[in-house]
């Protein structure tokens, strides 16, 4: 009864010594002991599926830090296949899209702008700019404008459109401009002229590497159908969902780049970095804001140093 009464009491200071901190972290307006406001992240692909690919790993550990994600597809996807296409294939797609948005806990928006005519217009540049701002976002990805496809390279150069312009009140004037311009970051890609990518930051997705492949899972008009079609090995594609799913988590979709593995041994020192399977890695823009290294230590609070 003694030892009881002991507990209760002690479970009692407990509580009375955890309040204060949960009445400053439930203070409305933000007090300066409270957690740091979440993150807002905002990626762009041209198609759905590109942003799971290049950064779903590091998107699923912003969400499991508790930070704010969206995915945006600039295009609807709409000839991204062999026997399908227009409107049905465009709505199977944006199903897809929202499925993997699911699976990784961020937000999926697919544009209604077609795939492959992608152009980078005024009109879809206010688009981006518009979804920047409503998003308040801290930091932009995206692809470089140097790729093999017409629709990567126009959101490359959207989005480089799009930096700065987001803080002009009198550009797209209906929605309110930011008073930051953001950091803009590109994915990285392995193409080599006019240069290669440089890797500024180069992220561990060895946890949520399994997230990963389940969002770009759900893309099975593409993992399944038209990239192998593409590739000339359809008739390989399992029939059996979990064994697709094995096939694709062996396409290397967190392979580390020569360069990217020497960025990992700047953030994690080389013992860990040299351990690490998956990575994905970020290429700073130079039309954003220019993050200093506190910056880069709050946009991925997950780096060790
Ligand atoms: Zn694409």
């Amino acid at each position: 009864m003694i030892l009881l009464r002991r507990l209760t009491l002690a479970a009692i200071v407990v509580i009375f010594a955890g309040a204060p901190w949960v009445a400053l972290a439930a203070a409305p307006g933000g007090q300066a002991q409270a957690a740091p406001a979440p993150l807002n992240i905002i990626a762009f692909g041209a198609h759905p599926d590109d942003c799971d690919i290049r950064a779903g790993g590091t998107a699923a550990k912003w969400v499991a830090a508790g930070h704010r994600v969206r995915f945006v597809s600039v295009t609807n996807g709409d000839a991204g296949h062999q026997s399908q296409g227009g409107g049905a294939l465009a709505a199977r797609r944006r199903a897809e899209a929202q499925e993997a948005g699911r699976r990784l806990g961020v937000e999926y928006i697919v544009l209604d702008n077609h795939d492959g005519e992608l152009m980078p217009t005024l009109q879809v540049r206010e688009q981006i700019i518009r979804l920047i701002r409503q998003w308040k976002a801290d930091l932009v990805l995206g692809p470089r404008p140097h790729d093999y496809h017409p629709d990567h390279r126009y959101t490359g150069i959207l989005l480089q459109d799009a930096a700065f312009m987001v803080t002009v009140p009198n550009i797209a004037p209906d929605t309110p401009a930011l008073r930051q311009n953001p950091v803009f970051m590109y994915f990285e890609d392995g193409f080599q002229k006019p240069n290669p990518f440089s890797p500024d930051v180069a992220v561990s997705i060895d946890e949520t590497f399994q997230k990963k492949i389940d969002a770009i899972d759900a893309h099975v008009s593409q993992m399944y159908e038209w990239l192998p079609w593409l590739n000339g090995r359809l008739d390989s594609v399992p029939a059996d969902p979990a064994a697709r799913r094995a096939m694709t988590a062996k396409q290397r979709f967190g392979r580390i780049s020569d360069a990217a593995r020497a960025t990992l041994v700047k953030y994690y020192g080389a013992e860990a970095a040299a351990k690490v399977e998956h990575a994905e890695a970020f290429e700073i823009c130079e039309y954003g804001r220019r993050p200093d290294a506190a910056d880069i230590k709050r946009l991925f609070p997950f780096l060790p140093r």
